[in-house]
């Protein structure tokens, strides 16, 4: 007979395990330290980190502290003083509730926990490492609590070797602080990354937290939104549409002061968004949902950032229909009948009751970002009260129009036969199309270039050797100008100024946040400095988390990708032929550097089939 082979598992082996759901990395420990103060009601939190957070993350609260029974339990797994009974898991009012972050931290690092409740006498000292208490003493220190967390995964080489690099695991840490900062104004907030100040904010209203992190230019971004029923309460921001971003970084929910994702209320921001988004862009957003506890289940995920609301539908209704009339009121959406949108009854369905999408009208060709679209209140759209004739007439004067810009363009070549001018290099057929594509005739038929991607590859071959010889792009000089950034967007442009200036831009750090631009790339093409910093730095951003570039090949594609002519301008035939000849000098001619296609050819074997 075999023996029994089931065995249980000690302590630390399975405080090991849960830490590796709780715990992925510097910042999840972070995350769960903050919400500990904040649990513990402070009103002010310190935190230091060292080394991006894998040699030091330490959190300083002034919170109600813990009695010295407690600070030895609190180690413990299932050690929680937030629920007593399987029924408390539904009136959850504290962000935590497991009872495992401080096993979990305690298993894979070398921590040590100060702590004083308010009105004793002395503190404890425990010093923890592996999930072994190394020692405990009585201290004379402060009320509240300091965590500090050293080496985090000293004992799971694997998990170390896995972390990032600095810059992404810091990344990482501020994206956690802004989540406890943009919830928690009420409560004063430092952060230092070795020894250095990243962030001072006092306790200050809302919309001032955002515009301390985000930066000022955000004060004009903001559009609040507000609403409340019986059962929920949606309060927030969201950022005027011209100003969606290219990566989804600004998006934050909050349920009940939780930092949550939840995709299907992302997607009702974004339906109620729709037409007035550019393309591939993502809506800025700061909301925060109260519901009745009852009403939300935040134990569906190890690290409570998923949660399931009892009400999704009626939330995903109500939200978007915050959203319409907040835009509404500030005009910045197709009409709305308010009268319509108000008299909306928001209570709670009745069972088996279809969601109904709010009733709205609008205009279905307004566009915000085109000034001279129909007005907003008043004109009717053009398109619906043309007549089936105009429509026809429209389209054949288009049409007609097209032609003669073709002809005006073709005539002088009309007289040479095909087969003679393809070989004779000088005369080339060049015109554009569209205001996007350039045409001309190859040997084998009509060629098509997309304009902006070949000027993205011309402009990233060009930005690639240069970074790689260190030499520089021509600047132009222009009238110093200010751009401001967030903490963490400032801190990319530190580490990629260097880069820029060969490239063109001249930057030179002002204040923590600000820096002057006296000089940029020649071939800038608008004037909106700040906006177009932004947009290289989101490109660079999402590169980083989609791509994992290296940083030279990052820089080049963002710089290329904003500096490259865009569809909609108008080239002049010497511009065309400088872009193709520039074209068919690069080392890849076909793909644009985000692997998108640059040229076409419409075969004569394809045109004869069209006449067939
Ligand atoms: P949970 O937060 O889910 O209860 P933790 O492992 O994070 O579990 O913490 C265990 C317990 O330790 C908490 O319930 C709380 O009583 C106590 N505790 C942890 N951090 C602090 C703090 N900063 N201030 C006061 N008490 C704390
Ligand atoms: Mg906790």
């Amino acid at each position: 007979m075999m023996s029994d082979i089931i065995r249980l598992l000690p302590d630390s082996v399975a405080n090991q395990i849960a830490a590796g759901e709780v715990i992925q990395r510097p910042a999840s420990a972070l995350k769960e330290l903050l919400e500990n103060a904040i649990d513990a009601g402070a009103t002010e939190i310190k935190i230091s980190v060292k080394d991006s957070g894998k040699t030091l993350i330490q959190v300083i609260d002034n919170g109600c502290g813990m009695s010295e029974a407690d600070a030895g339990l609190c180690f413990e797994r299932h050690a929680t003083s937030k629920i007593q009974k399987a029924n408390d898991l539904f009136a959850i009012q504290t962000l935590g509730f497991r009872g495992e972050a401080l096993a979990s931290i305690a298993a894979i690092a070398q921590v040590e926990l100060r702590t004083r409740r308010v009105g004793d006498e002395l503190g404890n000292v425990i010093v923890i490492e592996g999930s072994k208490i190394k020692s405990q003493s009585p201290l004379n220190c402060f009320d509240g609590t300091s965590v500090s967390v050293k080496n985090l995964f000293f004992n799971v080489p694997a998990r170390r070797n896995f972390l990032k690099s600095n810059s992404a695991e810091l990344r990482h840490i501020i994206e956690e602080f802004h989540r406890s900062a943009l919830v928690h104004n009420k409560i004063s907030f430092s952060l230092q990354h070795n020894n250095k100040q990243l962030f001072k904010l006092n306790k200050c209203t809302l919309l001032e937290r955002i515009i301390a992190l985000y930066g000022n230019m955000y004060r004009e971004r903001l559009i609040p939104l507000e609403q409340k029923t019986n059962e929920i309460t949606i309060s927030g921001y969201i950022g005027k549409p011209e100003h969606a971003k290219k990566t989804r970084g600004e998006q934050y929910f909050f349920a009940n002061k939780r930092f949550i994702k939840h995709a299907y209320l992302n997607h009702s921001v974004a339906n109620a968004l729709q037409e007035l988004l550019p393309k591939d862009t993502f809506p800025t957003y700061f909301i925060y949902i109260e519901v009745d506890p009852k009403d939300i289940d935040v134990n569906i995920h190890p690290t409570k950032t998923e949660v399931n609301f009892l009400n999704n539908q009626l939330l995903y209704a109500l939200l978007r229909t915050t959203i319409k009339q907040s835009l509404g009121k500030h005009s910045i959406t197709p009409t709305i009948d308010f009268d319509v949108e108000q008299s909306l009854d928001l209570g709670p369905p009745k069972k088996g009751q279809p969601i109904k999408n709010p009733f709205h009208r609008e205009h279905s060709e307004y566009n915000p970002f085109d000034v001279k679209s129909p007005g907003r209140h008043t004109q009717k759209p053009t398109g619906r009260q043309m007549t089936n004739k105009e429509h026809w007439k429209k389209l054949y004067e288009g049409h007609s129009k097209e032609l003669t810009d073709l002809k005006s363009q073709v005539q002088p070549e009309l007289s040479i036969l095909p087969t003679e001018y393809s070989s004779d290099k000088d005369k080339k057929i060049i015109f554009q199309f569209n205001n996007q594509f350039i045409l001309s005739k190859v040997k084998s038929g009509i060629l098509l270039i997309d304009q902006h991607r070949a000027h993205e590859r011309i402009l990233y071959e060009r930005y690639l050797e240069y970074l790689n010889t260190r030499k520089s792009v021509s600047q132009q000089e222009l009238f110093p100008q200010n751009v401001s950034f967030s903490t963490s967007d400032a801190e990319i442009i530190k580490e990629i100024k260097d880069d820029l200036q060969i490239l063109g831009f001249e930057i030179n750090q002002l204040g923590k946040n600000t820096f002057i631009i006296n000089g940029t790339p020649s071939e800038i093409q608008d004037g909106n400095l700040q906006q177009l910093m932004e947009n290289v730095l989101e490109n660079y951003k999402k590169n980083l988390v989609d791509l994992n570039l290296n940083n030279k090949i990052n820089i080049a594609r963002s710089m290329a990708a904003n500096m490259a002519v865009r569809h909609g301008k108008p080239l002049k035939e010497e511009e065309m032929e400088k872009l193709i000849d520039e074209l068919f000098a690069c080392s890849v001619t076909e793909v644009s550097p985000g692997g998108h296609k640059i040229i076409s050819i419409i075969t004569i074997d394809q045109i004869e089939k069209m006449f067939k």
